[in-house]
């Protein structure tokens, strides 16, 4: 059995699977040589052995009391002693950083006796006393479970007793009446006493760090990040230093690059005479860092010199904790910083630029979530909307909601379909489920560390913080700026890069990222402050790396320009039926509804030239790269009326005495003839081919009049023909010899050679394990993943996302929906045997992919290792899949 304890000494950052993240840097910078205060760190492998069996694991407690009596030699202090006692801070510290999501407990070590010799050091009695309130009050919600809000109860009225606003006013007599009151009330609620015994502090401190791995907001912050429910969390024990021993002490927060914009210099926040959890929670207004060069010169040198060796030795941004005692500097955490998206293209690409990391690097440091989220509009800066205030621009976006003042309400609306803003003072974990449902956070305390800042930084969410003008009114759910008045319900927008709030919705235009690919232009210009030259320089890095072809889903000569722009090779999916809308239903209703041969042929004639016209349009916008037509694939009830609206309208004019209109009670009959209980499963695709005649060949020759065209018209018209739904090489085999003979007819009656390639789409089980035979008679294949989900699942993609699949992520059957993110071990699965069995019959097979999958960061890596040729995505997610077609070829 290995050890579960780990000095910091022992351990380094290529630890983190099992000493956390905050485990594995503390070592790392101890290792360093930078001034660590000692301590030690308890595996994530102890606490899964907790999460199993609900006990510490055997020798753990031993463990713990050796690594404590190393400790207790190393500071000089013991544990529990009755003079200048040693103290202990104990915190979370899982994998993956979940800021503020498990418990932290600190003072861990006063009791009754040790808190008098800590009060006997000089100037350190109020000191001693209030660490012990904090302990107490600590251990008491976080360890045994008292409700938080009896113990601020309690403290409110000892306040009001004084008439006091601030804490910092209550004097020692009213804090030792206090830590008297909290006992009381930890003994009455629990029926257990506040433990004296600091060793028995500790260890129900641990337990309780273990036991937060499973709380509510811990839950939820995993789902929504996608971090593994099995991985447990470390603990970290370690000496207590304190920032709030008097103006020469303090605590901050530190970057070495600015995590909004990625800028290089100086960035943080830091707070005199106070501890690092009020620097993180925005209770008290910290001062810029730079501010600490003139406290405290000295230590900013230092802090400033650790900044630079960190920022090498991890070759990223960091972001660093410290505390400063009596004018002794101490490193209290330090990591890979959270940032923006455009921070994180500027920086990688910087880095890249100062030889500290390679392009490869700085491609992999990106990705298509960031770069999507670079896409998102921005507020109009033409609008002239009022500022209603403006704050601290703490993570970018332009978002526009309703103003909500509790997560409780936020997650209400949200549910409603309403966009919201949550509007808070502060932030804290509590607020987690609401800061999910929101499209944006303001806060009128707190600066770019507050929890509210680094949360919706994580999230990817706007945030707007410390817009201290905003004087909230809880109780009567409204807020004020000066005279404006903004009560729950009413709209406003608010905007992450300047940090401007305004009132109503202001319009949104294109971000600078969107304008850069809009404009297809290959060398960027202006708006170098929203990083449109690193997204170039990246961008490119990633085209000249892939291996994989980027297509676009597009059925409008317009989608297609567009596609061409953002830098698709081709069309994968132009799906014919969105051609068969709109102002040409009547038509498409006459050839459905055609009482004989005649009447169909008449209808499907008049549709001809009308698709000739979307196809030449098409095939125009694409020149000279691939059109991958689709033939008509939805059942045709789809183009005609509902069932229920038609019985509905006929009966009512039945009881209105109307003559009823003699095309709905055709309609209806129709309608009704052609019902089917599972029309996805049903008369579609393929099927439709075979058994509608005539629909086919009129699809085809529109299509090879229009190559013919735009041959005649000098183009290089590459158009593919696409059979939906096939399930066996028979269907194929069939349609593909009417297809055949189209073309060569239309090849003859024009002069003009029309060879397209033939393909099918794979999107049935059936399909995928048969795919050596269908090769035999088709020239490529596209993966349809939308359906290949659905039927190999035996979920229909039509239904299920609203009702249990929330339950099944909950649950961790799946922790992103299969039709979001391709499911390997399945559906998957099917690609690889199509992949193989397909090209082992016909070795040059063109294989891609077009359902949701081909635009999904995830699944783009999948089809990379799979094999594909290609994937296909929607015009606006072509860069997103061209980034992370990059990424998979590193
Ligand atoms: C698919 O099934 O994945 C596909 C692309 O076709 P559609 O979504 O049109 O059914
Ligand atoms: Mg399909």
């Amino acid at each position: 059995m290995g050890s579960y304890v780990y000095d910091f000494a022992e351990g380094g950052r290529d630890m983190a699977d099992l000493l956390g993240g905050k485990g594995a840097n503390l070592a790392e910078m101890a290792r360093m040589g930078l001034p660590v205060p000692p301590g030690f760190t308890i595996t994530t492998e102890a606490c899964r052995v907790f999460l199993a069996t609900g006990e510490l694991p055997a020798g753990l407690d031993r463990e713990v009391v050796e690594h404590l009596a190393a400790l207790e030699r190393a500071a000089g202090k013991r544990l529990g002693q009755v003079d200048d006692p040693l103290l202990l801070s104990v915190r979370s510290g899982a994998r993956f950083s979940m800021p503020g999501m498990m418990e932290t407990i600190l003072d861990i070590g006063l009791n009754d006796l040790s808190v008098l010799g800590l009060a006997k050091i000089p100037d350190r009695e109020r000191f001693a006393w209030d660490s012990y309130r904090r302990l107490v009050q600590m251990f008491g919600s976080t360890v045994m479970g008292v409700d938080g809000s009896l113990f601020e109860d309690v403290l409110r009225r000892v306040k009001d007793q004084h008439r006091v606003e601030d804490d910092s006013h209550l004097d020692v007599c009213d804090l030792m009446r206090i830590v008297e009151m909290f006992k009381d009330l930890i003994l009455e609620r629990t029926g257990s006493a506040f433990p004296q015994d600091p060793t028995e502090q500790l260890r129900q401190a641990i337990l309780a760090v273990f036991a937060s791995w499973n709380g509510e907001r811990a839950r939820l912050y995993r789902r929504r990040e996608h971090i593994p429910d099995g991985l447990g969390t470390a603990v970290n024990i370690q000496c207590m230093v304190f920032g709030n021993l008097g103006s020469d002490s303090g605590s901050g927060v530190a970057f070495t690059r600015d995590p909004a914009t990625g800028r290089p210099g100086l960035y943080g926040d830091y707070l005199p005479n106070a501890q690092g959890e009020d620097v993180v929670s925005g209770v008290r207004d910290a001062v810029p860092l730079q501010e600490l060069a003139t406290l405290d010169p000295v230590s900013f040198a230092r802090l400033r010199g650790y900044m630079g060796q960190l920022e090498t030795h991890y070759r990223d941004l960091c972001d660093i904790e410290f505390t400063i005692e009596h004018g002794v500097l101490w490193m209290l955490q330090t990591r890979v910083g959270k940032r923006t998206a455009q921070a994180a293209f500027s920086i990688a690409s910087q880095l890249a630029d100062e030889g500290l990391i390679s392009t490869d690097e700085a491609l992999a440091r990106v990705d298509g979530d960031m770069l999507a989220r670079l896409m998102f509009p921005r507020f109009d800066t033409g609008v002239a909307a009022p500022v209603l205030t403006r704050g601290i621009p703490a993570s970018p976006g332009a978002a526009v909601g309703v103003v909500v003042f509790d997560s409780g309400e936020a997650v209400r609306r949200a549910a409603a379909g309403e966009e919201v803003v949550l509007v808070r003072q502060e932030t804290t974990p509590d607020d987690l489920p609401g800061m999910i449902a929101a499209q944006a956070v303001l806060t009128s305390r707190g600066g770019k560390t507050s929890h509210a800042a680094v949360v919706a930084r994580g999230m990817g969410k706007v945030c707007v913080c410390g817009a201290d003008a905003l004087a909230i009114d809880l109780g009567a759910r409204r807020f004020s700026v000066g005279d404006v008045v903004v009560s729950e319900g009413e709209t406003i927008s608010v905007d992450g890069f300047e940090g401007f709030v305004r009132l109503g919705a202001v319009p949104l235009v294109d971000s600078a990222v969107m304008s850069y690919f809009e404009a297809g232009s290959p060398a960027p210009d202006a708006a170098v402050q929203e990083g449109v030259p690193e997204v170039h320089r990246l961008m490119e890095h990633a085209d000249a790396t892939r291996r994989l072809g980027v297509r676009a889903n597009a059925d409008t000569p317009q989608d297609a320009a567009r596609a061409r722009r953002f830098g698709a090779e081709g069309i994968g999916l132009c799906r014919t039926e969105h051609m068969f809308l709109g102002a040409r239903r009547p038509l498409v209703e006459a050839m459905i509804l055609a009482p004989t041969e005649n009447d169909r042929e008449v209808a499907l004639a008049a549709l001809l030239p009308l698709q000739r016209e979307d196809f030449t349009g098409i095939l125009a916008a694409m020149d000279g790269l691939p059109v991958t037509i689709r033939l008509l694939d939805p059942p045709l009830h789809e183009f005609l009326p509902d069932r229920t609206d038609l019985a509905v309208r006929l009966a009512r004019d039945e009881a209105l005495g109307r003559t009823q209109d003699p095309r709905d009670t055709e309609l209806l009959a129709a309608v009704t003839r052609m019902h089917e209980e599972n029309p996805m499963l049903g008369l579609r695709g393929v099927r439709l081919g075979l058994v509608k005649r005539g629909l086919v060949a009129m699809q085809v020759r529109a299509i090879a009049e229009a190559v013919v065209a735009r041959k005649r018209a000098g183009g290089d018209p590459r158009a593919e023909i696409m059979v939906p739904l096939v399930g066996a090489v028979e269907e194929l085999h069939l349609v593909r010899q009417e297809v055949e003979e189209v073309l060569s007819t239309v090849a003859r009656e024009t002069g003009v050679p029309v060879t397209c390639p033939i393909g099918t789409m794979i999107e049935l089980p059936r399909a995928a394990l048969t795919a050596g035979r269908i090769a035999s008679r088709a020239e490529f294949f596209s993966f349809g993943t939308n359906d290949l989900t659905q039927t190999t699942w035996g979920f229909s993609r039509d239904d299920v996302e609203a009702e249990f699949f929330a339950a099944y992520l909950d649950k961790g059957i799946f922790e992103t929906s299969p039709f979001e993110t391709i499911d390997r071990e399945g559906v998957g699965r099917l690609v690889e045997i199509a992949v193989r069995e397909g090209r082992a019959a016909r070795p040059d097979l063109n294989i891609g992919v077009c359902g949701e999958h081909g635009g999904d960061p995830s699944s783009v890596h999948f089809f990379h290792e799979a094999g594909l040729d290609y994937v296909s995505c929607s015009p606006f997610r072509v860069p997103v899949a061209r980034l992370e077609a990059g990424r998979a070829a590193l």
